[in-house]
Parts: C-alpha cells; sequence; structure tokens
C-alpha cells in the first residue's frame, strides 16, 4: 500500500514556516529546518560567527530537539550556535544535550568532540522563558558545507521511508496504516511473521511516543528484523509494530508532543481517558484511542514500549558497548526481572496514562513495559537496532519460547 507519512495538508499555525530560514552575509552563512523533521527557527546574530536561535514550538512544554542545515563558504572556521529555549521537566535531560551529532550527507552522523557544548549561565537564559528553560551552547567547525547539526540523532524522513519500502518487500511482513495522525498523515503499522495462529507469541511494540526519541525508534526496527532474520522466530512469534506513534510531532519537530494543539499532547501520558486528563478528547489523541483498540482486539502475551532513554541506570546497561553479543545478551537478560514482565531499565511505571501501567491495569495485554534505549555521543544507529532485537530474544527466552536455531 501507498503510505502518506510526509504530506501534512494543514500546517498547524504555530509553526513558524518563514522564521526557519535565515541568511547572514557578514558571515557568509545561512540556516534552514525548513525541511521534514526539522527543527529551529528565528536566527539571530550576536556577533562574529556567533547565532542564537529557537527550538520551541508553539506552547509545548517539553523542547530538547534541533535538527537544521547550515550552508556557507569557509570550512574549518569556529562558529557557535546557542539554542535559547529550550525545556525539560527533569533536570536528567540535560545529560542528553551532550549527544550532538553533524553530519555532512544527512545520512552518516558524527558526535561533536567533547567540550563543544556547554550549559548557558544564568544570565545567557531569556528572562520571559518559562521557569525550567535553559540554553545551550554549541561550537562546531564544519569541514565543509552543507552540514546538519542535530540533537538528538535524527530519525529522518528518508530513513524511514527506505525502511518502509524496504519493509513493503518483505513477504513475511503485512504494512499497514494503523491510524491517521491529527493532521493527516497515516502512522504505518506493521505485523512480521504471518497469522497469529494458535500457539504464537504475541508481541506488541510501539516507538516514538515521544517524537524524538530516535533510539526508541531504532530498536524497534532492530526488532523486526530480528524475526525476518530467524525462520524458527517467525514460526513461533507474530510480532505487531507501530514504529513511530506520533507522526506528527516527529515530521514537523515537536520534541516530546503531538500536534493536537498548540501544546500538544504527551501520548504517553494519555492512555487512561477521560477520566484522569480533562482535556482528554478523542480527537486530539488519535493515535491513543487507534493503538489501544489494536492492542485490546490483539491482547498480546506483552507489549514493548521503546524510549530514547536519558537516565544513569539506562546508561549503566549499555556503558561498555561495543561489546561481544554473549556480553550484551547477558546484560539484557540480567535485565529482566525473573517472570519477564518488567525491566528493570524501567519498571511500567506507577503513574496513571502510561501505556505501561495503563495497558496492565485496563487488562489489555499480559505484560507491558517501558523500555530506555539509551542514545549517546559514540553510540551508532546499528548499536541501537541490536539493543531493540537483544531485548526481543531475552524476553521470549524469560516466557519460555524455544525458537531453536
Ligand atoms: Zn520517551
Amino acid at each position: 500500500m501507498n503510505l502518506n507519512i510526509s504530506k501534512p495538508q494543514v500546517l498547524p499555525e504555530w509553526l513558524p514556516v518563514n522564521l526557519r530560514t535565515a541568511s547572514f552575509a557578514e558571515d557568509m552563512v545561512s540556516f534552514t529546518s525548513n525541511f521534514p523533521c526539522g527543527n529551529g527557527q528565528t536566527f539571530n546574530r550576536m556577533g562574529e560567527c556567533h547565532y542564537s536561535f529557537c527550538a520551541r514550538l508553539g506552547e509545548q512544554p517539553h523542547t530538547y530537539r534541533f535538527f537544521l542545515r547550515i550552508d556557507g563558504n569557509q570550512p574549518g572556521r569556529e562558529m557557535r550556535l546557542r539554542v535559547t529555549d529550550f525545556h525539560a521537566n527533569d533536570p536528567a535531560c540535560l545529560d542528553n544535550e551532550n549527544a550532538v551529532f553533524i553530519s555532512y550527507d544527512n545520512e552518516n552522523w558524527f558526535p561533536l568532540p567533547e567540550g563543544a557544548v556547554r550549559l548557558a549561565t544564568e544570565e545567557e537564559i531569556n528572562p520571559l522563558l518559562p521557569q525550567g528553560s535553559y540554553a545551550v551552547e554549541y561550537t562546531v567547525k564544519p569541514e565543509r558545507f552543507p552540514c546538519w547539526l542535530a540533537t538528538p540523532l535524527p530519525y529522518t524522513e528518508n530513513r524511514f521511508a527506505s525502511f518502509l519500502e524496504r519493509m513493503a518487500r518483505e513477504p513475511a511482513v503485512c504494512v499497514q496504516s494503523i491510524c491517521q495522525s491529527p493532521l493527516g498523515l497515516d502512522t504505518p503499522y506493521l505485523v512480521a511473521g504471518g497469522d497469529a495462529k494458535a500457539g504464537k507469541t504475541r508481541v506488541f511494540v510501539m516507538g516514538g511516543q515521544h517524537p524524538s526519541e530516535t533510539g526508541g525508534i531504532l530498536a524497534v526496527e532492530g526488532m523486526i528484523d530480528a524475526i525476518l532474520g530467524s525462520s524458527a522466530l517467525r514460526s513461533n512469534v507474530v510480532l505487531h509494530a507501530v514504529p513511530i506513534v506520533c507522526m506528527d510531532g516527529w515530521l514537523l519537530g515537536r520534541s516530546n508532543e503531538n500536534c493536537g494543539t498548540l501544546a500538544g499532547s504527551n501520548l504517553n501520558r494519555a492512555w487512561a481517558g477521560v477520566d484522569i486528563y480533562q482535556n482528554w478528547r478523542s480527537e486530539l489523541q488519535p493515535e491513543i484511542v487507534s493503538v489501544s483498540q489494536e492492542i485490546r482486539n490483539i491482547h498480546p502475551d506483552i507489549v514493548i514500549d521503546c524510549h530514547n532513554g536519558r537516565g544513569w541506570k539506562e546508561l549503566r546497561l549499555q556503558e561498555s558497548q561495543p561489546d561481544s553479543e554473549q556480553v550484551r545478551l547477558q546484560r539484557t537478560r540480567d535485565a529482566l526481572d525473573a517472570s519477564g514482565q518488567t525491566c528493570l531499565l524501567k519498571s511500567p511505571r506507577k503513574l496513571r496514562g502510561v501505556s505501561s501501567f495503563e495497558i496492565i491495569e485496563q487488562g489489555l495485554a499480559e505484560a507491558a513495559f517501558t523500555f530506555e534505549n539509551i542514545m549517546l555521543p559514540g553510540f551508532s544507529p546499528q548499536q541501537m537496532r541490536k539493543a531493540g532485537a537483544d531485548l526481543l530474544t531475552c524476553y521470549l527466552e524469560a516466557a519460555s519460547v524455544k525458537p531453536g536455531k
């Protein structure tokens, strides 16, 4: 089927298209984020090769993502770029802002060298911004132009489109759309492993409830490929996968929320329905209405909700990568508790509205947990994918699914 993953029919009023591009003749430099998944606007020259810009879109409460293209004519010259309006409730998120990447082809990404990132001081923070806002300054010396700069590592539209094309050619995968986003985008839904005949383990996995969390989206990719790489797994398991639940937020550069309103909804807090959220209306979170309904229909043995973690617990699991396969698998095994129902990386949070908690609470699946797949400098997309595949392997092992070889 032909999926529409890139053409929102109506652009929301908060999307400052005209502010997303700027040229500065003094330094012969220009910036743009006016492309799919881009973020960065209101560029301002503070001094020679010293610029500030904003990342917050609409009234979204969480802001920790940017993704922009830089053009210039003096390779090797030092530039300083300051994002002025990052915002996070959780101070642990600050760790993640070290994970800034540069690319010269919008495909291969390299972390900025150590020392290239600094938190701005109190005085440098705009006092008009909401409490909890902070600014971060990056020092870059682009080797050539154009270059792209991003945090976290972007899961680009091209990457998703080519992944879906590859999946469409796989006989063992059925590609559909599970719902339309508030802006009318299809939300790809892949079923790998054929019919859910009796006895097969049913796994439902989702990523991108938080649209900038690339580590989780890559973990979902890795799980699908693990199924495709093993005929034994395919005869024992059906994997239902929604790689990006929040399609609008992903495509339009939001960090954490969808595009149902100016502020948007944090979809991973919207699973409890009207009882918890006074502003909950099915038309504002159609993603969750459809995904939770599908989970109810399937009644999976396990639901895995994949995120891009930022906490130290997740870090410890992966800090010494790259490891041998055995070491990696053992570490993941250790992180699953004896019942295989929870992952110590992050147990189902006892918080109303969070998917893994509500799925158990509402009896939609036998087990559910949140997986935080951390993405830091030096970690490759391949490692993020492997972490997803490892988790699936170890979970199935814990649940006594015997795929053989
Ligand atoms: Zn998340």
